[in-house]
């Protein structure tokens, strides 16, 4: 899950990291009242969507930049006229872009260093890691591409979490001394506690600044929190923006079905993690492309499963579906009939290719015989991606 800018700076207050006095504005009059509250001169009005590089995306009406510099709130609020309802595009949105609904008014600091300053969790290594770099404000992925001696790693120990001369470390590698390292130390640790307490997978500060009157701040913010924390994260989950996230995942998330979409053209129902990403490694070996990663967990319902079709059919790029149940605590014959009621309900006409096994599969397998659909058995993995790849073929 990711959260806005301005939560985020909700966060950072709370946890003490240093950064600039922000409020949120969901329209014009509102962002002009929230800069004459902050107080020119120097105000700076920013795009709240969940991407980043605004500063260099550009609206798709013409008008440059999803980030704004301006002197009087006067000028905040024309900005934000200009901004609000539209939609931004910049290198991480796609070329669909994302609507822009709320502006962050923040007092503008005078900067004279950007920094790249960043928390995350590395899987390769088992341990938390921060990532460093003197070239701040840029895209990262381009700066390790071209330049990889500019990027510092220190990683964390899980157990003994960030240690005080590794903030000292990093702070030095950033070429931070005196004061300035001093102020660097507090916030890589408040960023750490922050990080932790939080649950986040990654927090990103880009550009962590410093200003002309010797302030270290976070002018930027970007986190990702561990979905399956969230249950213990109250305060973070109430910060979900759900206009924000592919639609088909937030419907899946209702019916407590584990969904992600993909680009391919075959849609997979099945239940079990480790059986959905089989089906689709499969699909992918006998040449089909895989829609979607669809997990309808162990004990499926009816009705659950008739939310998964039609979640599947949402998506317009989908021209077959295979269906692959291990009946393991769940009776072949009842995800037989919950099938049958959904491909019924939802009136389907693309390719349906179903592949019991397990618990009852005989009389599951003869009710699908007997519904007068159009359905494909298949009797194993192989057999089932290949019956299905070759029916999309064919349509
Ligand atoms: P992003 O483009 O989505 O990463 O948005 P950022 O929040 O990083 O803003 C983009 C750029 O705007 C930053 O790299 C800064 O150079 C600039 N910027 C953001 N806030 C301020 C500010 O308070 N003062 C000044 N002078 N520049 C700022
Ligand atoms: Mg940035």
């Amino acid at each position: 899950m990711n959260i806005h800018e301005y939560q985020a700076k909700q966060l950072f207050e709370k946890f003490g990291v240093a950064s600039p006095r922000g409020i949120v504005a969901s329209t014009a009059e509102e962002a002009g009242k929230a800069a004459r509250e902050i107080g020119g001169p120097g105000l700076v009005v920013k795009a709240q969507v969940h991407a980043g590089g605004r500063g260099k995306g550009t609206f798709k009406n013409g008008f440059k930049g999803g980030v704004h510099v301006v002197d009087t709130p006067e000028q905040a609020e024309e900005i934000a006229g200009q901004m609000l309802g539209q939609t931004l595009v910049t290198h991480q949105t796609g070329p669909e872009g994302k609507l822009v609904s709320k502006v962050l008014i923040a007092k503008a600091v005078d900067i004279t260093k950007e920094y790249y300053f960043a928390i995350l969790f590395d899987r390769v290594s088992s341990n938390h890691a921060i990532i460093a770099s003197t070239e701040g404000g840029m895209n990262i992925e381009e700066v390790a591409e071209k330049t990889p001696e500019k990027i510092t790693k220190e990683f964390i120990n899980p157990a003994l979490g960030l240690q005080p001369y590794q903030c000292r470390k990093v702070a030095a590698s950033l070429g931070l001394q005196g004061p300035l390292a001093n102020q660097a130390v507090k916030l890589f640790s408040a960023l750490w506690n922050l990080y932790l307490k939080a649950d986040c997978s990654l927090v990103e500060i880009n550009p962590l600044a410093i200003t002309t009157d010797g302030q270290v701040v976070a002018l930027d913010a970007k986190f990702n929190f561990d979905d399956n924390a969230l249950y213990r994260q109250k305060d973070v989950t109430a910060m979900r923006d759900t206009t924000e996230e592919d639609p088909r995942e937030v419907a899946a998330s209702e019916f407590g079905l584990n969904y992600i979409g993909l680009d391919g053209n075959i849609a997979c129902l099945v239940n079990g993690a480790g059986l959905a990403m089989s089906t689709m490694d499969i699909i992918k070996f006998h040449g089909g492309e895989p829609a979607n990663f669809l997990d309808v967990g162990g004990g499926a319902t009816k009705e659950q499963v008739t939310a998964a079709f039609k979640i599947i059919l949402g998506d317009p790029k989908v021209e077959g579906i295979l269906v692959n149940i291990f009946g393991g605590i769940m009776d072949c014959d009842i995800i037989a009939n919950g099938i049958i009621a959904a491909a019924k309900e939802v009136s389907l006409t693309i390719p349906l290719v179903v592949r019991l096994e397990g618990n009852n599969v005989e009389a599951g397998k003869a009710t699908l015989a007997a519904s007068g659909l159009k359905i494909t058995s298949a009797s194993d993995l192989t057999d089932a991606a290949q019956k299905i790849v070759a029916a999309v073929k064919a349509a």
